[in-house]
Formats: structure tokens, sequence, C-alpha cells
């Protein structure tokens, strides 16, 4: 008797950081991993195909010779700093990256996710459920993200297909430290404005992640869920 084909999964930003964690836990549960970064690392454990989610046709290249994805993972991601005196490069990229990048890869990804069982997770962030000043455009970008894993869900419903946000405060990451760099905080700072007293590991997320990719969550979609040690609770 052969062995089951192993589930497809595509993990976008999955060269490090949240992405990464999630490629490497899925790996370890038998998942096959497609990552796409616009750099190789070096060293990467995974298959790997160079890719921006901005370029729509990058995107379609990089997914065209799956003929199968059973769960998408959206990781990848650009934050900075952008006030409305700011740089309008930088509106556009972050919105880009983090929106229109999440938009390109369930299009492509869509038509080849199994009836059923199918399952989409973006990453979006607490700051698309609330605002911060000097984040204009990543705030829009991620309340956008939600938007549209919210319509999404419903237009995948029929399918069986689930669609949910996972919606991450601050997580221990390159992009975590870049924050703290522009507020001038300390790790041990940013951890001390978390209910919980500290900062989410990316591996927080990845099981967050395996979790809404289980059989058992089918009945679960259309949610933004966050992963965020009670911030978003504080009054
Ligand atoms: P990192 O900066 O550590 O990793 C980002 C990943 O995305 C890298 O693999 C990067 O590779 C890839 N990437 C960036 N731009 C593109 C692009 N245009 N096309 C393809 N890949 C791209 O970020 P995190 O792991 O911290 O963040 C992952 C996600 O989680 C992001 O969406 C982020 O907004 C979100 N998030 C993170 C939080 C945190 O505190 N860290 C909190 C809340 C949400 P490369 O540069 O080679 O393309």
């Amino acid at each position: 008797m052969t062995a089951p084909a192993a589930r497809q999964a595509v993990v976008t930003g999955g060269t490090r950081g949240i992405g990464l964690a999630v490629a490497d836990r899925l790996a370890a549960e038998g998942w096959s991993v497609l990552t796409l970064a616009r750099r190789p690392v070096a060293a990467h454990p995974h298959r790997f195909t160079a890719c921006d989610v901005t370029d729509p046709a990058a995107v379609r290249a990089a997914l065209g010779p799956l003929d199968r994805v059973d769960a998408l993972v959206t990781c990848a991601g650009l934050a900075g700093a952008n006030r409305l005196e700011g740089d309008d490069a930088l509106w556009h990229a972050i919105i880009d990256t983090n929106l229109h990048g999440t938009y390109h890869a369930c299009k492509a990804v869509l038509p080849k996710l199994p009836d059923g069982t199918g399952r989409i997770v973006t990453i979006a962030s607490v700051l698309g459920l609330r605002g911060v000043a000097d984040q204009t455009a990543y705030c829009a970008a991620k309340h956008g993200v939600i938007g549209f894993t919210r319509a999404l869900a419903l237009a995948a419903a029929p399918r069986g297909i689930t669609v949910n946000a996972l919606c991450p405060g601050w997580v221990e990451t390159a992009m975590a430290h870049q924050r703290y760099a522009e507020l001038g905080i300390t790790p041990a700072e940013a951890a001390s404005t978390v209910p919980t007293g500290h900062v989410a590991t990316p591996e927080d997320v990845a099981d967050a992640v395996v979790w809404l990719l289980r059989p058992g969550s089918r009945g679960i979609t259309g949610h933004a869920l966050p992963i965020d040690g009670g911030t978003l609770a504080l009054p």
C-alpha cells in the first residue's frame, strides 16, 4: 500500500521570523512546505522559490508548478514608522507587501485548494484592530488584511475552505527589533507593556496556525484572533 501524499503548504515570508517557525512546525508535522520570499537565506531548511509577493505574475509563476495546495499561510510583511508627513514610497511599500501581497497569494492559491479541507491563515496584527499614531500605513494595511480575510472567508465558505487571520502583538523577530529601535525601548520594556509580561515567540504563532489547519477546526472561519498576551483586553 502506498503512503498518502504529504499535504502541501505554502508559506509566504517563510525564510525568517514567524514564517520560518510556521514552515518548521508544518514540516515537523509531515507537511510538504514551499516557502516564498524575495531573497534566499543560507542553509534554509525548506523548499524555497524566490518571489516578491507584491508582483502578481511572480506569485502565479511561483505557485504554477503546484497542482494542489492544502494550506496557505501568508506571513510576508513589511513594517516601518510612517506619519502623514512621511515618505509616500514607504506607505505604498507597506500596503503593497502586507495587503496586496496577501491578496495576490490568496488569489493564486484559491483554485488549488481542495474543497472541504482547504485552509488559509493570514498573519495580520493587533494593529489591524487598533490604531498607533506613527503606523498609519501598517495599521491601514493590517485592517485591510482583516477585512479581506473576513470577506474571503464568506466567499470560500460554500467550498468548505476556512480563512482566518491571526493578529499577533509583539513577537520576538527582526521586525520587532526594528520597532524597539524606532521607539527607543528594550525588549524587556516591550514585554512590560504586555499583561502576561512576555513577548510572544514565533513558535507561539506557529502553534496557532497548526491549530487552525487541523481538521477539527473546520467550523472556525472569518475570525481575527489576537495573540497578544491580553493587550487588547486593556482599557
Ligand atoms: P520578518 O521581517 O522577520 O520576516 C518577514 C518575512 O517576509 C521574510 O521572510 C521576508 O523575506 C518576507 N518578505 C518581506 N517582504 C516580502 C515580499 N515583498 N515578498 C515576499 N516576501 C517578503 O517579519 P516577522 O516574522 O516579524 O513578521 C511576519 C508577519 O507577522 C508580518 O506580516 C508582520 O507584519 C506580522 N506581525 C509581526 C509582529 C512582530 O512583532 N514581529 C507583530 C504582528 C504582526 P525577504 O525580505 O527576503 O523578502
